[in-house]
């Protein structure tokens, strides 16, 4: 059988600080309340919750919902990844295994194989999969019954699933990153379960650092612990140290966001780049740009995607007032910008 792969074993650091309930799940309100009358609902029926597509950049807390799903439900996780399911018997064997009511979390589905695939829509629709037994003329295809579960699956990449996959699931959850207030609450009861005093004007400045995502703000906090003058307190002078320490500036962004926005800029004129370019010239996979950097550029007006390619918006170039010359004419500076532009 597959092994079952553990994200936690990814973050060793964070397990202690999950959301174990519903109720501790902070920001992405609407997500929550939606989810929680589907899961009275289900629970009213004793039906199986319906399938849930979890989607949005990494951090935001879709591991976290999926096993906070299962508790709900008072159910069984089982968790695995798609590059994990190499050949269709490895979800088979998964799948044979559960119990009613299970929930199986596929983290990374938009990386199963085809052939996997393929073996899970029957397996959604019907709780049924067909086994192909021996091969050549001799292979038999044996019909498996499974108990009635619940698929919560997650990617970072919403548009990469096929149709046909994508059609199978009923809640689709698109996950948003978190405002300053949300993370700032978040840091606020991580700060508890690690025994800190943190003011809150701290666990503010944190929020705002933490590029909109529940793991980079609880990662930051686990650094203050470390650089704090008088731990278990954290005053906003021991955030601005670590920050510093850490090269984040006070709009979360790091080192790579900065190198891959002076790429776009000082080397490729404000684009329209490639993403492969990017990544060549940045020295990053281009799987890391399109899923950990960019998004959150986007989100913050920094950066566009088009079809012919990024292009750096104007917040780009103010960050860098020595690129000034280069800057095309149609680019407005922020000095040049009206009241409610
Ligand atoms: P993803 O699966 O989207 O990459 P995770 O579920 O692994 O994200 O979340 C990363 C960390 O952030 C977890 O350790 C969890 O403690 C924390 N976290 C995520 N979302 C929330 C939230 N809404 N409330 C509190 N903590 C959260």
């Amino acid at each position: 059988m597959t092994a079952v792969r553990n994200p936690e074993q990814r973050h060793p650091a964070d397990p202690a600080l999950r959301p174990e309930r519903l109720e501790d799940f902070l920001g992405q309100d609407d997500h929550r309340a939606n989810l929680r009358v589907y899961l009275d609902g289900a629970r009213d029926r004793s039906d199986p919750l319906d399938h849930a597509l979890l989607s949005g950049p990494p951090g935001l807390g879709k591991t976290s919902l999926a096993r906070i799903i299962a508790r709900e439900l008072g159910s069984s996780i089982t968790v695995t990844s798609g590059p994990a399911l190499v050949r269709p018997g490895d979800l088979a064997a998964i799948l044979s295994a559960l119990q009613p009511r299970d929930v199986l979390f596929i983290d990374e589905i938009h990386r199963l194989p085809v052939t996997v695939e393929e073996t899970l829509y029957p397996a959604m629709e019907d709780y049924r999969i067909d086994v192909v037994v021996g091969r050549g003329p001799s292979a038999q295809t044996l019909r498996l019954d499974l108990a009635p579960f619940t698929l919560v699956a997650a990617t970072t990449r919403a548009g990469a699933l096929s149709h046909p996959l994508r059609e199978r699931f009923g809640i689709l959850l698109r996950f948003r990153y978190y405002p300053p207030e949300a993370l700032a609450e978040i840091v606020a009861r991580g700060a508890a379960r690690l025994e800190l005093a943190v003011d809150p004007d701290a666990a503010v400045a944190l929020g705002r650092a933490a590029r909109g995502t529940p793991r980079l703000a609880l990662r930051l906090l686990r650094r203050v612990r470390d650089f704090a003058a008088a731990p278990p307190a954290v005053t906003t002078a021991d955030v601005s140290l670590t920050l510093e320490r850490l090269a984040i500036d006070a709009d979360g962004l790091d080192d790579l966001d900065r190198r891959y926005l002076w790429t776009l800029t000082a080397r490729h004129g404000g684009g329209p780049a490639g993403l492969e370019t990017l990544a060549a010239a940045i020295g990053e996979p281009a799987d890391t740009l399109q899923d950990t950097v960019e998004p959150y550029l986007i989100q913050q007006g920094f950066i566009e995607r088009t079809a012919q390619g990024r292009i750096a918006n104007g917040m780009a170039w103010d960050r860098f007032p020595d690129l000034a010359s280069m800057r095309p004419t149609d680019q407005p500076t922020l000095s040049g910008l009206e009241p409610g532009d």
